[in-house]
């Protein structure tokens, strides 16, 4: 295409389609793709190098190299002048290959005498799949017209190649969607389930990125952007009232549907032989790549913001909305980019295990996973691309890792793990009435962590005694607007029916930090964790706590009511709230409201500070419960939410355990009933040394109960108290290898 005209990319892109309307086998349709682009761009070589896995590229095709080449020469991702445009998803122009940094000579493609080089990604919505690459003897830069001819026929390859139309005999290419994948995340719940991919979004497929009347096209893409433009005028409209934040989203939305940069590069795609789909599709991929590039996250916001649109505009163009006809399968393990925890919760228990490619696992998504008890891998890179709806998946929530379409072995192995967990769950059901007595006599209460109606079930289940941490918050979390004091009274009310007369021990509101209410004005604070949260929110603006309370008071109806405040660092602020308690209490007697029968009113311990309180806190509080996750955090000054420092500090350390031992002796000189309710309550190992240095009631996710009840039931107390005691006496940093070999020596 030397004079690179739009009308003989058009006579390409029509001569392509007639290569993929033919009856070709895929290797022979690629032969034919790369001939036609060499002859039209007026080049010596025209290559095609597509990915045999993640990391490899392979040549498929070439016109000019040695033909003995093809499906032989093979370079790493980054290697070479081919595996750097595949890296970096950028454009290599060059008239002097073999000068440039990088250059890879591979003498079996007899390519060293080529001189100018041109690759181009081949990439499906910011997806790398990978080169083209067009080269000739002759010392030249490609024009900017020639590389932008190239991009629109890479385009198209990208589209062919998700098709499978390179796919079959002779072609040697594993497809996309076809290979198995194994996928390495981080764990958001444990767990392990097997079942079919349902998408929450699924892709859009374009079968036809050619198109033939470039005016019908353009036509096409008017109207639907016109469609679109009404729909955001709409959703504007509809949005009157809402946030400030949400407005501008909106906002941005109008702005890039009337943007005419991005009309105009579509309607210059069209003009040069895509199909409307093609051109947003192409679009889209460009801003993919920019939003993984993009530094600042003001402007990744916005590039996602238009990649929002184009999926928009693809469902319109392609017809094919949200709901594209397929039936969710019965095992469904659902997949997304991100999801809300609403959304989650509509989904409900049906799901066997989610898996994110964002997501994190302090988000409120994974709190409702782990509420609902369902495997959660999050950060599973690319996994919205390589799975389709109905894929057979497996997920490993222990490990973090996901098989998408398996094969056989990982199939048989991983149905060996989920019988031997199936095994186990029935061994605990067996003990589930049992109370939780080791082998010395002491005997530990076995309490069950819950923040939604949907927990209540286990409380039978599991065998808890109680809920002895109740996270009111995620009430809060996945709502859009406040609730309603009355909304909150019926909720209670259900949670202390359902809970038939066992104790449920409700936290007051913990908000801030991670947990950002949608519906209020989020901080901008340097370190959330450490700012303005919980009891600290509480207190500056009681009228929210003295609903909530109101609303405990009045959904307990005359039984009795627990409460505790998170968070509490000091002596006085338990002192506030507690006063806010007694003056909700004498406003709803004189309301005429019947008052609880009893009234038990505690705090969680998850500051160092309240460790070292004045004995007299000790004497007034009620009861405590030790939030081991924050307090572990600030303990060890190590965020919890940060991977790469999450699991850094064992929680056996011996001065953390220092610490549980000192907050022990203080409780029981003042007979203040202690519990510990962090994640730690419910992993064996540290539930078993918490006993041992004097913890006597956990509360834990319910499926954690069986498996800790069972070790308890295995051990001596005492004989663990020594084992952790001659530990520390040795100078071990943690006593985990100490305590482990001792649990071999047992079994
Ligand atoms: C804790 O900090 O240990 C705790 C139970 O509270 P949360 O995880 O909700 O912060
Ligand atoms: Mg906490």
């Amino acid at each position: 295409m030397p004079d690179g005209t739009e009308s003989e990319s058009r006579k390409l892109l029509k001569r392509l389609r007639e290569v993929m309307a033919g009856s070709d086998a895929g290797q022979t349709r690629l032969d034919k793709i790369t001939h036609l682009i060499a002859d039209s761009m007026g080049t010596e070589v025209c290559s095609v190098y597509l990915f045999r896995d993640s990391e490899t590229l392979e040549l498929c095709a070439t016109e000019g190299l040695d033909a003995g080449a093809v499906h032989h020469t093979r370079m790493r991702l980054g290697e070479g002048l081919v595996g750097r445009v595949a890296r970096t998803g950028r454009v290599v122009n060059t008239p002097d290959a073999p000068a440039e940094p990088g250059f890879r000579y591979m003498p079996e493609t007899g390519e060293e005498r080529y001189s100018s080089f041109l690759g181009i990604p081949v990439q499906r919505l910011g997806e790398s799949l990978g080169v083209l690459v067009v080269q000739s003897r002759d010392a030249r830069v490609f024009s900017a017209d020639e590389v932008y001819a190239l991009e629109v026929v890479a385009m198209v390859i990208a589209e062919m190649t998700e098709l499978g139309a390179f796919v079959g005999e002779g072609a040697a290419l594993s497809p996309l969607h076809q290979r198995s994948v194994l996928i390495r995340g981080i764990s958001g719940q444990e767990g392990a389930a097997e079942g079919h991919v349902w998408l929450h979004e699924p892709r859009v497929v374009v079968t036809n990125p050619i198109a033939e009347d470039p005016q019908r096209e353009g036509e096409r893409l008017h109207e639907a952007v016109e469609q679109l433009r009404v729909g955001v005028d709409k959703m504007l409209e509809l949005s009157r009232g809402a946030d400030k934040e949400q407005l501008e989203v909106l906002e941005a939305y109008r702005m890039f549907a009337n943007s005419k940069g991005w009309m105009r590069r579509m309607e210059e795609d069209i003009a040069r032989g895509l199909s409307a789909e093609a051109a947003v599709e192409k679009e889209q991929s460009l801003a993919r790549n920019r939003i993984a590039q993009a530094q600042d996250s003001y402007l990744r916001e916005r590039l996602s913001d238009l990649d929002d649109l184009s999926n928009r505009l693809l469902r319109i163009l392609t017809g094919q909305g949200n709901n594209t006809g397929a039936d969710m399968p019965p095992d469904p393990i659902l997949i997304a980019r991100n999801i809300g925890p609403g959304d989650l919760l509509e989904y409900g228990r049906g799901l066997r295990a989610v898996v994110l490619e964002e997501g994190s696992v302090g988000s409120h998504a994974a709190i409702v996973a782990r509420a609902l008890a369902i495997p959660l891998v999050v950060r599973a890179a690319r996994i919205t691309t390589e799975a389709l709806n109905g894929d057979q998946i497996m997920v490993d929530g222990d490990q973090a890792l996901v098989h998408l379409r398996p094969d056989e072995t990982v199939v048989s192995a991983f149905r060996d793990k989920i019988a031997m967990r199936a095994e186990a769950q029935q061994r605990y059901a067996s003990i589930r009435e049992k109370p939780a007595t080791t082998l010395d006599g002491q005997t530990v209460e076995m309490h069950m962590n819950a923040g939604l109606m949907a927990d209540l079930p286990s409380l039978d289940g599991s065998g808890a005694e109680g809920v002895g941490l109740f996270r009111t918050e995620l009430q809060f979390l996945v709502r859009n607007k406040m609730p309603r004091r009355s909304e909150l009274v019926a909720l209670y009310a259900r949670v202390l029916d359902a809970a038939k007369g066992k104790r449920v021990v409700f936290r007051t509101l913990d908000i801030g930090s991670d947990k950002v209410l949608p519906y209020m004005k989020p901080n901008d604070e340097p370190n959330p964790a450490l700012g303005w949260r919980a009891i600290r929110v509480g207190l500056d603006k009681p009228g929210v706590m003295r609903m909530q309370l109101q609303a405990l008071i009045r959904a307990a109806n005359g039984r009795p009511l627990t409460v505790m405040f998170p968070f509490v660092a000091q002596f006085e602020e338990y002192r506030a709230a507690r006063a806010e308690v007694d003056k909700t209490i004498a406003r709803e007697k004189r309301l005429g409201h019947p008052l609880p029968g009893t009234l038990e009113i505690g705090a969680m311990l998850e500051t160092p500070s309240l460790a070292f309180a004045p004995q007299k806190f000790f004497d007034e509080v009620g009861f405590l419960s030790i939030g081991g996750n924050d307090l572990k955090q600030f303990f060890f000054a190590a965020d919890r939410e940060n991977e790469r420092v999450r699991r850094r500090y064992d929680t056996l350390n011996v001065s953390f355990l220092s610490l549980i031992e000192r907050i022990v002796e203080r409780c029981e000189c003042s007979d203040t009933p202690l519990s510990f309710c962090g994640e730690d309550a419910g992993r064996p190992i540290e539930a078993l040394c918490l006993a041992a240095i004097g913890i006597r009631s956990l509360s834990m996710r319910p499926a954690s109960i069986g498996p800790v009840k069972s070790l308890l039931l295995r051990s001596n107390l005492a004989d663990v108290r020594k084992v952790i005691f001659d530990a520390r006496h040795r100078g071990d940093q943690s006593v985990r290898p100490a305590v482990m070999e001792y649990l071999r020596d047992l079994s």
